[in-house]
């Protein structure tokens, strides 16, 4: 009955001078998107500890900076594991045992779950009090003693996570990061309000997350290249539309101490960064969550496992991997887009 009596209400409203200024308004704004061509406006932001750069084509008075800047911020206070006000603080900090999620936070961790489930921990959640004993989450880089360090990992047993719903329980001491996937998740988001905003051409680069959405103005392919982790060209590039492409890397974040270089991937069974041959691992997907669950994981894995792994599960996606001697290896679904760079070695890798 109360719902009748609004729609009662708002016919009244709807008179019909209004509907003639809607139009009329309807009819302005028509007319100043004429005047106004769509080309690529480019913004960037500082977020998620990192610059993202968005080149969306659209008209110059559109807004969708704006647009597009709100929802970084909206995820980073959902996912931020050092900001109190985030819901994952909230999380980390809670009171009592059972924590009440938002559904979307709770598809998040569910999402994370999985992965970690498929790769037999390579993806680790929980890692974050051997994250902090790092100085990773703060800048305050310095190898942790063997005692602290042995304190956090007794912190890291992700499979004691446990869900219902958007109930949330985690061990005592336990602290969640989600660095390895929140970039990923707020590619998708973005990519949403682009097609929502009927946007044909963007290119979006969140800290080294790229998304291609849709072909450049001139109806030619965005191209990618894959950063040389050595150095500051590039081992290759390749074409990509409608896709992440997230890469993982020991160059993207890293401190030096002792002559020795320790970066920002851990391994859960030793607390220490990953030491497996491989400097980057690229991930070429139509989902950004996935692609960045996929990178930090098969890096983890390293390239015998992960190549075995992406046969088994993920054959669809696209995966480049670089390996500390500087070469190249690349599954076969990129073949016919994908050109090494002059002078790398590169092998291809068969379903
Ligand atoms: P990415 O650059 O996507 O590979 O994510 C790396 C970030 O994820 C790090 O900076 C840490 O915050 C976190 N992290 C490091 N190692 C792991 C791991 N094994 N599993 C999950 N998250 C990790
Ligand atoms: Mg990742």
């Amino acid at each position: 009955m109360g719902g009748l009596m609004k729609r009662q209400q708002r016919k009244t409203v709807w008179g019909k001078k209004a509907v003639h200024s809607a139009l009329l308004a309807a009819l302005a704004a028509l007319l100043a998107g004429c005047s106004q061509p769509k080309e690529y406006q480019e913004s960037s932001v500082y977020a998620m500890d990192t610059i993202m750069r968005f080149q969306v084509l659209a008209s110059p008075d559109s807004n969708l900076e704006g647009v597009l800047r709100d929802e970084v911020q909206r995820v980073d206070l959902l996912l931020s594991a050092t900001d109190p006000d985030s819901e994952l603080y909230q999380l980390n900090h809670r009171e009592g045992e059972a924590f009440t999620a938002s559904q979307e936070l709770a598809d998040i961790l569910d999402g994370c779950l999985e992965i970690s489930r498929e790769t037999g921990g390579a993806l680790n959640i929980a890692l974050y009090p051997v994250t902090q004993a790092w100085g990773f989450t703060t800048g305050d880089y310095h190898v942790p003693d063997a005692a602290t360090l042995s304190d956090a990992m007794e912190k890291i047993h992700w499979e004691e996570i446990e869900m219902d719903g958007t109930q949330v329980w985690l061990p005592e001491g336990m602290e969640l990061d989600l660095g390895a996937v929140g970039k990923g998740y707020l590619t998708d988001r973005c990519v949403e309000l682009l097609r929502e905003n009927q946007v044909s051409s963007a290119l979006l680069d969140l800290g080294g997350n790229i998304y291609a959405h849709g072909r450049k103005e001139d109806g030619t392919a965005w191209r990618i290249g894959i950063q040389d982790p050595s150095g500051q060209g590039l081992v290759a590039s390749f074409t990509a539309e409608d896709e992440a492409v997230v890469t993982s890397g020991t160059y993207q974040r890293y401190f030096e101490a002792d002559g020795k270089r320790y970066h920002h991937i851990l391994d859960s069974g030793t607390g220490y960064p990953v030491e497996n041959g491989l400097e980057s691992v690229t991930i070429v997907t139509d989902n950004g969550f996935l692609a960045d669950a996929l990178s930090t994981s098969l890096f983890v894995l390293g390239l015998e496992d992960s190549v075995t792994f992406w046969r088994e599960q993920y054959p669809q996606v696209g995966v480049v991997w670089v390996t500390s001697q500087g070469e190249v290896y690349y599954t076969e679904n990129l073949e016919d887009r994908f050109t090494p760079a002059e002078g790398i070695t590169s092998h291809l890798v068969e379903a």
